[in-house]
């Protein structure tokens, strides 16, 4: 059944890998009572019209940009390549990108052996390069006028300078410890990537319609809980001022009296921004106590 003339909206996600536990939890968050016991290519929800679509990543961009599933969650690499690829075959690379959604954070970089002298981007200049992502390297080395030897591999790829098959790599990397434990080094950094929920670009019955105009404001509501903070403080009153100025982010405060204390108020704030034990040592400086930071489950209006 193709996705238009079935009336669940259809969501394709990693099956199994690093954006499959965010992706599902984030549909959880929502709210979706997801039945994923049996791992079946498609998990329905039980209390939406919804159905999960559980694939390889690679393939999530095509399954969307071809009106396969009307919606996925995808790392921005993979669906630049996936696009630069459709582009150069003159194949029609439609989608709408929903929003960002803040996991699945990752830069694709050129690294090279520990050992080699790097002298700028000129010098990669005709370099044989093992990468999972040729049409992203193509394009950085297009924008700098140097080539690169290819080399595509789909996994192992920091391995390939040590076996004789590259000069260097390009990879994904978040916090370099593959890069080291495989004796590379960064040299240059071509792309950020985040995972994004993306849109085909056909249009939905009304009913589908409807199923995402509730599911989007959820994922907002989510994705905006999980960087805020409920703030709970005593705080002197005479330096309200000065502690509201200290919050980042913060809407108005609401300010509560205390029991039989005139000099000293409680002051309960939502935070949206990272909230920093250096802010809670200003706080404390400035004569505030019972300073409480909590996370926050879900969050509309
Ligand atoms: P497939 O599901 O097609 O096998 P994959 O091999 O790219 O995809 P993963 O290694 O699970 O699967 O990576 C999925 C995505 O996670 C990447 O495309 C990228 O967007 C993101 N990611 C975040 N950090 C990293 C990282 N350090 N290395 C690789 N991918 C990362």
């Amino acid at each position: 059944m193709s996705s238009t003339d079935n009336p669940r909206l259809r969501i394709a996600i990693q099956k199994s890998g690093r954006l499959s536990d965010e992706s599902q939890s984030l549909f959880k968050r929502c709210g979706l009572k997801i039945n994923l016991a049996d791992r079946k290519l498609l998990a329905h929800v039980a209390n939406m019209p919804i159905e999960l679509m559980l694939v390889r990543s690679s393939d999530i961009p095509g399954l969307v940009m071809d009106g396969v599933c009307d919606l996925g969650i995808v790392g921005d690499n993979t669906l630049e390549e996936h696009a630069l690829e459709r582009q150069l075959m003159g194949e029609s690379a439609d989608f709408n990108k929903v929003c960002s959604l803040k996991f699945g954070g990752c830069r694709l970089s050129i690294a090279l052996p520990e050992e080699v002298d790097y002298q700028g981007i000129s010098s990669l200049d005709g370099l044989r390069i093992a990468t999972t992502y040729p049409r992203l390297l193509n394009r950085f080395g297009d924008q700098h006028g140097i080539k690169f030897e290819l080399c595509k591999l789909n996994g192992s790829v920091e391995v390939a300078p040590r076996v004789g098959l590259a000069d260097g790599i390009c990879d994904l990397v978040s916090t370099g410890t593959t890069l080291e434990a495989n004796g590379l080094k960064e040299v240059e950094q071509i792309y950020t990537s985040k995972a994004a929920l993306i849109q085909a670009k056909h249009p939905l019955t009304e009913q589908k319609q409807q199923t995402l105009n509730t599911l989007l404001p959820r994922i907002q509501g989510v994705l905006k809980a999980r960087e805020s903070k409920y703030i709970m403080l005593h705080a002197p009153k005479d330096k309200l001022h000065d502690v509201v100025a200290l919050m980042p982010g913060s809407e108005t405060p609401t300010v509560l009296p205390l029991a039989e204390r005139d000099d000293r108020v409680a002051v309960h704030v939502v935070s949206t921004e990272t909230f920093f034990w250096e802010t809670m040592e200003q706080l404390k400086e400035l004569g505030c106590n019972s300073i409480l930071v909590m996370p926050i489950e879900k969050m509309m209006g």
